[in-house]
């Protein structure tokens, strides 16, 4: 059994649409799929609708439905809060959740529009509509999107340059993102009835003290589960998560973060396998509509 359960469509920062993302997951085999837009669920109803349509009987595709929540943390070993990232995974409460996440999305919105006038002043470039025919939706503007601009125009040569030169923390076109804080993001995931992971935990340029730390204060604040490593990642960093998922008692997820080609490193359903003595974060909510075989 194959899941993937944190991936993105043109919803959030990802290339592809929900239906699009749905036929290659059904291509690349998986049985469980969760879409995680940034701050947005306004993809999965189409999701479900084209799986329903692709799905042959003897080899069904189900949609979980997903989130992925910016959040904020401040580590005890830090004067600065950080940014994280929370997966929701199997809520129920469609309409909270939405509910909820509008407040970030307009955040999104004002941060854009802050970014993209610090852009204008330092370079002397007006990119704020190209930025939004890239993301859609005003409400949906990633700093990916705006990375992506900077690169089309050939003010950086690199995707990554345009994060360490202009858009990181104390860089020139940097702006605090105003969201929840970590247990706000992981409450609002319980009320809708889901399960809250911490997305990616090596993924925030973090010592292996801090890593421990923020899985720490994660299972503390009531988390449920933190994403396993990727699969290329080294044998010391899966070996560093299995010891804090199994100190806190952390459930596991397994995903790829899939994008799209713009970021070929992540591939839809290339997802690390949990250890046997690890319980998926799927079998809570899975369970509760259907018994489903263990991985
Ligand atoms: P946002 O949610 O708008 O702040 O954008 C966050 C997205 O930008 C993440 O999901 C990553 O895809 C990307 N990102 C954030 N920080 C970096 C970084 N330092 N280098 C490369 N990509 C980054
Ligand atoms: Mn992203
Ligand atoms: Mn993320
Ligand atoms: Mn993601």
């Amino acid at each position: 059994m194959l899941l993937d359960l944190h991936t993105h469509s043109h919803f959030s920062d990802g290339e592809l649409s929900p239906t699009a993302l749905v036929t290659a997951a059904y291509q690349a085999g998986i049985d469980y799929l969760a879409l995680t837009d940034h701050d947005s669920v306004s993809g999965i109803a189409e999701a479900k609708q084209a799986a329903k349509q692709i799905s042959q009987p003897e080899k069904p595709l189900h949609i979980i439905n997903g989130v992925e929540i910016s959040a904020n943390h401040q580590l005890s070993s830090s004067k600065q809060p950080m940014s994280v990232h929370i997966v929701g995974l199997g809520f129920t409460d469609m309409q909270m959740m939405q509910q909820e996440l509008q407040k970030i999305q307009d955040q999104r919105e004002s941060r854009a529009i802050e970014i993209c006038k610090k852009i204008k002043e330092k370079l002397g470039l007006d990119i704020y509509n190209d930025v939004l025919t890239l993301a859609d939706n005003p409400k949906a503007i990633s700093r990916s999107h705006i990375a992506k601009e900077l690169l089309n125009r050939g003010v950086v040569t690199k995707y990554q340059q345009a994060f360490d030169k202009y858009l990181t923390t104390g860089k020139v076109a940097y702006v605090p993102f105003n969201v929840p804080k970590m247990y706000q993001a992981i409450d609002m995931i319980h009320q809708a009835g889901g399960q809250a992971v911490l997305a990616h935990p090596t993924g925030y340029k973090l010592s292996a003290m801090n890593i421990r730390r923020l899985i720490g204060d994660f299972a503390r604040l009531g988390g449920d589960a933190v994403e396993l490593p990727a699969k290329k990642d080294s044998p010391a960093t899966r070996g560093l998560i299995d010891r804090c998922a199994a100190l806190h008692d952390l459930s596991v997820s397994v995903a790829s973060d899939f994008h799209g080609a713009h970021m070929p490193w992540f591939k839809l359903g290339n997802v690390p396998k949990k250890r046997d003595d690890q319980t998926g974060v799927w079998e809570m909510f899975l369970s509760r509509s259907e018994k489903i075989n263990k991985n």
